[in-house]
């Protein structure tokens, strides 16, 4: 990964966007809602392509039918699929959350480990999985990519990739670690409310006076 040394002008844009940014969402946490680090882990394989919404509605019955990681591997995914029809993409996702559960009690007794490897191999998990698992569950630092976040790194002339990875890689350069898992919700609900993909609200913007608005008509 090549990343060129932020300059001291970025560093200074980026010092005041997080400070903006925690004035405007002082309490930014993510959306998906759960009691421990399996429904947390779950929830977020389910919230591939889909909104935490369509999600938020589906869990609570799927928990209590399977509880933990125990009562998921002895399903089958036609039993897990009534459960999360309304979600994108339900056969797939029923099919990695059995697997899923399978390997969360063969390699760690059922609970989800706090080890990002360990969580990057499992079926349906990657490395945003990952980074949203560590971050709220365990509170290691970490900055997870998705389409808001990577939309808004390169709005904002934080990154110029394209890739995941890459946009990461860039943020991480740029901001206190202290403040990853915080930034990371930020940008997330100022992506929704406010820097929206198709017509972002510039005008309504906190962050405009320090945005070079990146690709923005
Ligand atoms: S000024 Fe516009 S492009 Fe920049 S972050 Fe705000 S909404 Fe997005």
């Amino acid at each position: 990964m090549t990343t060129a040394r932020p300059t001291p002008t970025l560093r200074r844009r980026a010092k005041a966007a997080l400070s903006l940014l925690e004035g405007a969402y002082p309490d930014a946490r993510t959306e998906l809602e759960y009691r421990n680090p399996f429904e947390l882990l779950v929830a977020t394989v389910l919230s591939a392509q889909a909104t935490d919404k369509s999600v938020n509605a589906a869990t609570p019955r799927l928990f209590e039918a399977y509880p933990d990681a125990r009562a998921l591997a002895l399903a089958t995914a036609e039993q897990i699929e009534p459960h999360i029809r309304t979600i994108g993409l339900y056969r797939a996702k029923a099919r990695n959350l059995v697997r899923l559960a399978q390997l969360l009690v063969e390699r760690h007794a059922g609970e989800v480990p706090n080890d990002f490897e360990a969580v990057v191999a499992l079926p349906g998990a990657g490395r945003k999985t990952a980074n949203v698992v560590l971050s709220n569950a365990f509170g290691r630092p970490a900055i997870a990519v998705d389409t808001h976040v990577g939309r808004l790194a390169r709005r904002l002339g934080f990154s110029s990739q394209l890739d995941p990875n890459k946009v990461e890689r860039d943020l991480m350069i740029l901001f206190p670690e202290e403040r990853w898992i915080f930034l990371h919700h930020a940008l997330i609900l100022h992506g929704r409310r406010v820097c929206l993909a198709r017509k972002p609200l510039c005008h309504s913007c906190v962050l405009e006076p320090h945005c070079p608005k990146v690709g923005v008509a």
